[in-house]
């Protein structure tokens, strides 16, 4: 086999424009405009509409429909090669499936699969709507390949590659800001920033759902990424660090410790070949590493796949805005970049100028093609390595721990082990289970625990996913604050699931192994329609949740919050005209007034067990909930609208105009401001950076209205940073303790603490004593002269709370507390002091926000009792 070391004298070939260009449509004949036009974006079905044109004219490209977006948009994907391997493609989708997952294959025949298969590329843009030369650029692509297919370097590389290209990877996004743009070209805020997010709730969070899939769009990525196995996926954003023009692999330190070494081996490779295709084509100011662009967190959808040994990637082309130019001089270059002192790994300094949207098209291209020329040329050592990864996997568990995992059914929430599983099947990692109860490193384990053997391809990705993370220590300089990781540094599912899983040190005998049946793992048949969550998707994979019922007399139903499917059912109970009551004794909700057979089907259907009682509850929950909406398009806001679909609880959204209106509190029971700064609340976009009717946040109106909302029996949710506003903003009698605290004395971004809660709490009803929470950048609260209320959560008074990720500075948060509800007048401000949906992953926490939209005036006041489970520590 080739080493990589090689590719570096590999010339890049030139694609000129040749006289024998097949005659198929210009890009500029269907769209009225070349692609990269100055101040021209082509919507997705326009660029689609182009495709289709192509297909027709040509043999050497195939369209198949591949599902739907969030927003039911159809989505398109085009296959690229010879007329030959189009119509060969079911044979080389066997071989590289058969390769992707080696189990029972031998070396030999791995070789000779090989050399029989083709490389299967896949290459998006248009992730990132925003970034908006990515969806451009793959038109052009499209183009060169297909016109000059008879040339021979392209046939060269069309006759060993099949090229799996998406015209966009976020359609919705793609129209989102073409028609944004459109509306605003030629006027005062041409170059204005997007007042909603690109995709219906997540925005640029569409790169951060690899592993939850929580949006339809990474499930169909994710679905045709296991029908096809591409060998390398390769994405393009537009971030690059100013002023070089482009960023390629190798990524900054630290990398996803998991990852097969020849994969990243694969990628280094790349992005080097990638950077002396532009030096050949004269594209100068490409550079590597150092950027801050590491690859530690896998929710990346352009990383993730590392995991599933396949050479994943991203590359960063620079962007001014959308599809304007500008001109550029040295004096816009930040001072230590202005001498153009090549370096290693920059040795063309962009010298400025304009920069157009089509030149960061010509850059894409030049880098796709790049890619594409590398896997022509590497064809077979890029098949055989998939093979080789997955079968080193596979050993590696066979002789060293851990050797499989045991998730019992028997869990705290019983559904979310379920909600766990499918997620990993769905990724393609095989679960099984138990048919009859067995005992391993003196545990018993009953009938029906779910098994996670290790001794499989993608076993690196379960691993990643289980395991604790133990972010390095690295600091800018010696002694110095600690590096901003680039995205979260602890991820651990079951800590944020809330989902107890054991790993197996020691090898399962063969008694255990007769146990263990494989449970299909049929990824095609998961339904995607928008909003299923994973326990009402159909799956048949096999993982079952427990069955729901109803037990016992009564003429109510108490439900154990625990259980966070149950707030779907007091969702449904509410919608149907029922009535749903906390009750304090028992610190469930019960529900009146609904059919007893329509309570069972619920139950059933959402996996609940709920309990027949002749308890009615004091206290109604409370009713109209209002989310707050900011115009700088929030990612957190919309997880949140996106947490609230999924559990089916009725909201309003709530602007700034709206807030500043006042009378909030005939209108609403409780309002959530999700994570934001004070300022941005406060202050949104600057005069003149926007369209008027999006200036400005809710300003000092809008602060009078919220604090007389509260006043007057209101309950106000501050999620995370959104506390320190409230703080602020209505002077409540606390503190966030570690906002004055430089990096160097504390510093924890992304990472799994634990708290301990105070269940009887309305707000922490159904949570454990000993729970995990999601910390990012959040505050730590002690309160003041004048304090009224209870704690939520503190940490503990000794020890390190860190279970997953970085922490630094513990002594900083011992003792203090993690959520508050404060008294305000004949209402309350209820902190949070985490991320408690964050990305739609803690699942363990999503009940802190139920609970909270559920607690209105009556609740609060008809549990408000005097607490000794948290007192401020002594100064
Ligand atoms: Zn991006």
């Amino acid at each position: 086999m080739r080493t990589t070391s090689t590719v570096f004298s590999l010339a890049t070939l030139l694609w000129a424009i040749p006289a024998s260009a097949q005659s198929v449509p210009t890009p500029e004949s269907v769209l009225g405009f070349s692609v990269g036009q100055d101040f021209k974006l082509a919507r997705y079905d326009e660029s689609i509409t182009y495709f289709e044109q192509l297909a027709a004219a040509s043999d050497h490209i195939k369209l198949i429909k591949v599902g739907e977006t969030s927003f039911g948009r159809p989505w398109t994907l085009a296959l690229i090669s010879t007329p030959e391997n189009l119509a060969n493609l079911e044979r080389y989708r066997e071989i590289a499936q058969r390769l992707a997952h080696p189990a029972g294959l031998t070396d030999e025949e791995a070789r000779r699969l090989a050399r029989e298969g083709k490389a299967f590329v896949d290459i998006s843009g248009g992730l990132h709507a925003s970034e908006v030369a990515g969806a451009q650029h793959t038109i052009q692509l499209a183009y060169d390949l297909v016109a000059h297919a008879n040339d021979a370097a392209v046939h060269a590389v069309l006759d060993n590659v099949v090229l799996l290209l998406w015209p966009s990877l976020n359609p919705d996004g793609q129209d989102i800001v073409v028609d944004w743009y459109r509306k605003n070209v030629g006027g005062p805020y041409e170059t204005a920033p997007l007042q909603e997010l690109y995709q219906k709730y997540i925005g640029h969070d569409n790169n951060r759902d690899a592993y939850m899939l929580n949006v339809p769009e990474s499930r169909v990525i994710g679905r045709v990424w296991r029908e096809w196995e591409p060998q390398i996926i390769y994405v393009h954003h537009q971030t690059a660090p100013f002023p070089t023009r482009i960023w390629l692999p190798p990524f900054a330190e630290p990398i996803a410790p998991r990852v097969p070494a020849v994969m990243s081996r694969e990628v280094n490779a790349i992005g080097m070949l990638i950077a002396q295709g532009l030096e050949e084509n004269g594209q100068p100011g490409a550079t590597h590493m150092g950027t801050g662009f590491d690859a530690w967190y896998p929710g990346y959808i352009d990383y993730l796949p590392m995991l599933q040994n396949i050479a994943a990637f991203w590359t960063e082309t620079a962007l001014y805005r959308y599809a304007t130019p500008y001109f550029y001089t040295i004096s816009d270059f930040p001072q230590s970049m202005r001498d153009l002192r090549p370096g290693t790994l920059y040795p063309s300094p962009w010298t400025g100028g304009w920069w157009r949207l089509r030149d960061a098209v010509d850059y894409m291209t030049t880098a796709s093609r790049s890619v594409l020329e590398y896997a022509a040329k590497y064809k077979e050592s890029l098949l055989y390595n998939r093979y080789q990864a997955g079968r080193d996997a596979i050993r590696r568990y066979e002789n060293e721990p851990p050797y499989a995992y045991f998730i019992p059914q028997d869990q705290h929430d019983p559904t979310a082990a379920v909600e766990m599983l499918r997620r990993l099947a769905f990724n393609g990692i095989r679960v099984s289970q138990l048919t009859r109860a067995a005992e391993h490193e003196g545990q018993r384990y009953a009938a029906g625990t779910w098994v996670i053997p290790m001794n499989q391809e993608f076993a690196e990705l379960a691993r990643q996913l289980l395991e604790v993370q133990e972010y390095p220590d690295l600091r800018e300089f010696p002694d110095g604050p600690p590096e901003q990781p680039y995205d979260a540094a602890g991820w651990t599912l079951p800590y944020q699931m809330g989902v107890r899983v054991i790993s197996a040190t020691a090898p399962l005998s063969g008694d255990l192994r007769s146990a263990i049946v494989p449970l299909s793992a049929d990824v095609g048949a998961v339904e995607t329609s928008p909003n299923a969550p994973f326990t009402s998707s159909v799956l048949a994979a096999g993982i079952v949740p427990p069955e729901g019922r109803v037990s016992g007399s009564g003429a109510q139903v108490s439900v154990d919050p625990a259980a966070t499917n149950g707030f779907r059912l007091l969702n449904r109970a509410r919608q149907a005209d029922g009535t749903v009551r906390y009750d304090q004794a028992t610190g469930h909700y019960i529900v009146a007034g609904i059919a007893p057979s329509q309570v069972t089907s619920w139950a059933e259907e959402l996996s609940v067990s709920a309990t027949r009682t002749s308890a009615t509850g004091a206290a109604a929950v409370g009713a109209r909930l209002g989310l707050y909406k900011p115009w700088r398009a929030s990612m957190d806001e919309g997880w949140t609208r996106w947490l609230f679909d999924q559990y089916e609880f009725p909201y309003t959204t709530v602007t700034n105009a709206d807030i500043r209106g006042g009378s909030l509190r005939s209108r609403y029971e409780v309002i959530v401001l999700t994570s934001d700064s004070p300022g941005g609340i406060l202050n949104g976009f600057a005069k003149g950076s926007v369209p008027p009717r999006y200036e400005g946040g809710i300003g000092e109106e809008g602060v009078r209205a919220l604090d007389a909302f509260v006043r007057e029996g209101g309950t106000l949710i501050c999620l995370n940073r959104s506390a320190d506003f409230a703080i602020e903003q209505l002077h409540l009698p606390v503190q966030n303790v570690v906002a004055s605290l430089r990096r160097s004395e504390f510093f924890a971004s992304g990472s799994i603490l634990e708290v301990i809660t105070d269940p009887s709490h309305p707000v922490m009803a159904g949570m454990p004593n000993r729970a995990s929470v999601f910390f990012d950048g959040s505050p730590v609260f002690t309160t003041t002269e004048g304090f009224e209320g209870r704690a939520l959560a503190k940490y503990a008074d000794h020890g390190s709370p860190l279970l997953s990720g970085y922490l630094l500075g513990e002594s900083h948060l011992q003792g203090f507390a993690a959520g508050l509800d404060v008294q305000h007048g004949n209402g309350h401000v209820v902190l949070v002091g985490f991320r408690p949906q964050w990305r739609g992953q803690p699942l363990g926490t999503f009940r802190v926000v139920f609970n909270a939209s559920l607690y209105g005036e009556a609740v609060a006041r008809g549990t408000a009792v005097a607490s000794d489970f948290w007192s401020p520590p002594e100064e």
